[in-house]
């Protein structure tokens, strides 16, 4: 049976993009190719938020305790070393068991299932579909990826996505974050438009933007250029930066405002307002 070193795996609302407001269930891998220690930084700074916390990594016992920060990546538990001990290899087995616990009516009804991550398509494409097919996940309509849009899809895996979704028209999102510069990723790594108009051949792709700045919505258009030059077809989102209200009020409404002003959607961030951003929300 595959085995998904799982982060955190929660019941909440989903707080961004397509499904902002519909109860969902969370399954947060462990691992990520990137670092993003530029967000909330000074252009060409990194935070060291991440690094001081894993110093004192032993001052705390489960993924719950660990501090929220306000720069770098703010789910930094999900793929920095330092954390992995606190994140279990679970069976497809005990992920649907966990996942039929914390459900309210201990079955699907009409929740939605997010894999996130970290950065949901890296090896573990191969463990999902043994998870997928799991009698308890058969009630299961709708996923969404939380993917940051530089993993391509295996042909095995595209392949069982595709008859997966045909099966009771049941519905794939792929809700891609590409990295801005601003997120301190270089762009020939974040921006792959290729590997991400392949999502839509599986299902609804859309870019999903983190913005603070009027240089931040620059980087935006110009990918968004590139996506579309390459035929991409999907929504485009912008979001404001921050994961603590604080950050996150400064901006919300220029983005907002700036979304408007192109066309494009905005997503807000629920969790921040509703749960303070929290582990487990
Ligand atoms: S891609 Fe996402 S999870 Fe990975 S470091 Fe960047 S913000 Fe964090």
């Amino acid at each position: 049976m595959s085995k998904i070193k799982i982060a955190e795996l929660f019941y909440s609302i989903q707080g961004e993009g397509r499904y902002m407001g519909v109860p969902s269930v969370f399954l947060r891998t462990f691992g990520c190719n990137f670092k993003c220690a530029g967000f909330g930084m000074p252009r060409g700074e990194s935070s060291t938020e991440a690094e001081d916390i894993a110093q004192v990594v032993h001052h705390y016992s489960k993924y719950e305790e660990l501090p929220l920060v306000s720069t770098g990546c703010d789910s930094y538990a999900s793929w920095h070393p330092s954390f992995k001990d606190l994140s279990p290899m679970l069976t497809s087995e005990a992920i649907a068991d966990r996942i039929m616990e914390i459900l309210p009516y201990h079955n699907w009804i009409d929740e939605h299932l997010v894999i996130t991550g970290g950065e949901p398509l890296l090896g573990w494409q191969r463990a999902y579909p043994d998870l997928l097919d799991h009698p308890k996940m058969a009630g299961l309509k709708e996923i969404t990826f939380e993917t940051n849009g530089t993993q391509k899809l295996t042909p095995e895996f595209k392949e069982y996505l595709q008859e997966w979704a045909r099966w009771k028209n049941r519905e794939i999102t792929f809700s891609v974050s590409a990295k801005l510069p601003a997120s301190g990723e270089s762009w020939e790594d974040a921006i792959q438009p290729e590997i991400v108009c392949e999502y839509e051949d599986v299902g609804t792709a859309y870019l999903k933007f983190v913005v603070a700045t009027e240089q931040d919505i620059e980087d935006a258009e110009r990918a968004a250029q590139e996506f579309k030059d390459v035929g991409f077809k999907g929504h485009i989102y912008i979001m404001p930066v921050g994961g603590v209200e604080t950050v996150y009020n400064l901006n919300a409404k220029n983005v907002a405002l700036a979304a408007m002003n192109r066309g494009w959607r905005y997503s807000d961030r629920l969790q921040v307002p509703l749960f303070k951003n929290e582990w487990g929300t």
